[in-house]
């Protein structure tokens, strides 16, 4: 009996060892490089078995709060990327590769195409590479401190067509800068704008803080939910903009605002959510910690004549606990914060002002969950709706949208 136990057990890791091969071998020939950038979790699983691994997953981990509606999934889940970071590095024979870091790591992996990013952003990529040797500009070694150009970063608008190319450099000085500039133009002439970022810090950091405009207008303009926004190199903006308009559609329905709302837009980037809940709210209240990306939003209100929304620079935590302390009034709460969730401060502070709703916006389930949790905790807000949303189809990542609704 004992025996019989053992063989089938042998025979089961023979099977499992067989199949990881087998599975191995089918990412491989999906993408060459997925086992090693550990970007596409779920690159060898249909759209569908995407979306139900997610579903299931945030279900899980908000089982406590309630039923989750669905995940709304996309359509076409190919190229939604519209910013594409590369890095570049020399190999011993002096040819320079371009392209993403091995999972963990920083060795370069060189990327020819990416079924995720946007594919123009690829082929830009891939003629600086090709620029850089004939400038000979020497790429920006982290273990010396050595070489011009540490990253390039390329952003697209997806509805205007713009695209800003960033050029992240070790030193403000970028020889035959010019010439560079007009060769890249010359091979992609629907660039929009070109821009010289100065990172000369040893950090694991893209951008450093200082911009330089050395073709277009500095920024790019996008359109989303009817409205233009400007992004700035440094500001936040949605990696998919088909899905953002989905889930911010999300977010509105849940608000349900009908003109009278005083609203808060927390963690608001460069006040998408707020500027789309402007026309249908009284009063919109931004707050952001990111200096560039305020200034996009105040700009973003001005060339959309929202004349009802102001915008802080601020963390959202202070920021909360000094309207709660000023006795504030606030009607609905939108909360959009980073993947690690919000804070103490900020929901001890929502709590005391007591919107009537209150419409979370998470790309981090188990932050979420927490965070849940903390604002439901003394029965004030209960979880009247929860949806999921595939913002990063490939991914292991889920965006979800929920509403709270204060009970007392
Ligand atoms: N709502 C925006 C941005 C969401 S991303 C959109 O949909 O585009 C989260 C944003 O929170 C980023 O812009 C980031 O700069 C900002 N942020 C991070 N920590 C913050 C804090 N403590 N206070 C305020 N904003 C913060």
């Amino acid at each position: 009996m004992s025996k019989n136990i053992t063989e089938k057990k042998n025979n089961n890791k023979a099977y499992s060892k067989k199949q990881g091969e087998y599975s191995k071998a089918y990412k491989y020939s999906l993408c060459p490089l997925s086992t090693k950038c550990g970007g596409c979790q779920y690159i060898d699983k249909s759209n569908e078995e995407q979306l139900d691994i997610k579903l299931k997953k945030v279900k899980e981990l908000l089982k406590d709060f309630g039923e989750v509606e669905t995940i709304l999934g996309m359509e076409n889940p190919f190229h939604y990327r519209n910013k594409v970071n590369a890095a570049f590095r020399h190999k011993k024979n002096g040819e320079i590769i371009a392209g993403t870091y091995e999972e963990g790591t920083h060795n370069v992996l060189p990327v020819t195409s990416c079924l995720i990013e946007n594919e123009k952003a690829g082929e830009i990529i891939s003629t600086i590479k090709d620029l850089l040797r004939s400038f000979k500009i020497k790429v920006y070694n982290e273990d010396t401190g050595y070489g011009l150009l540490r990253h390039v970063m390329v952003r697209t608008a997806y509805t205007t067509g713009e695209i800003m190319v960033v050029l992240v450099t070790s030193s403000p000085v970028f020889p035959s800068k010019k010439n560079f500039v007009k060769a890249l133009l010359d091979r992609h002439p629907d660039i929009t704008t070109i821009v010289q970022n100065i990172n000369d810090r040893a950090t694991s950091m893209v951008l450093g803080t200082r911009n330089q405009t050395l073709y277009g207008r500095g920024y790019i303009e996008d359109v989303l939910c009817k409205k233009r926004f400007r992004l700035s190199p440094t500001s936040f903006y949605q990696v998919n903009p088909v899905q953002t308009e989905v889930l911010y559609n999300k977010a509105m329905e849940y608000a349900g605002l009908t003109g009278e709302e005083t609203v808060i837009d927390a963690y608001c980037g460069i006040g998408t959510i707020g500027m789309v809940a402007s026309d249908r709210a009284k009063e919109v209240i931004g707050v952001e910690l990111n200096k560039e990306a305020v200034r996009d939003a105040i700009t973003n209100a001005k060339i959309n004549g929202c004349k009802n929304i102001d915008f802080y620079n601020n963390d959202a935590g202070k920021f909360m606990v000094n309207m709660a302390s000023q006795g504030k009034t606030v009607d609905v709460v939108f909360m959009d914060p980073p993947r690690s969730g919000s804070d103490e401060a900020f929901m001890s502070s929502v709590l005391k002002l007591a919107p009537r709703k209150v419409v979370y916006i998470s790309c981090g389930p188990e932050s979420l969950a927490r965070d849940l949790k903390y604002m439901t905790r003394d029965g004030k807000y209960k979880v009247e709706k929860m949806v999921a949303c595939d913002m990063f189809p490939f991914t292991e990542h889920t965006e979800s949208v929920v509403l709270m609704k204060r009970q007392k």
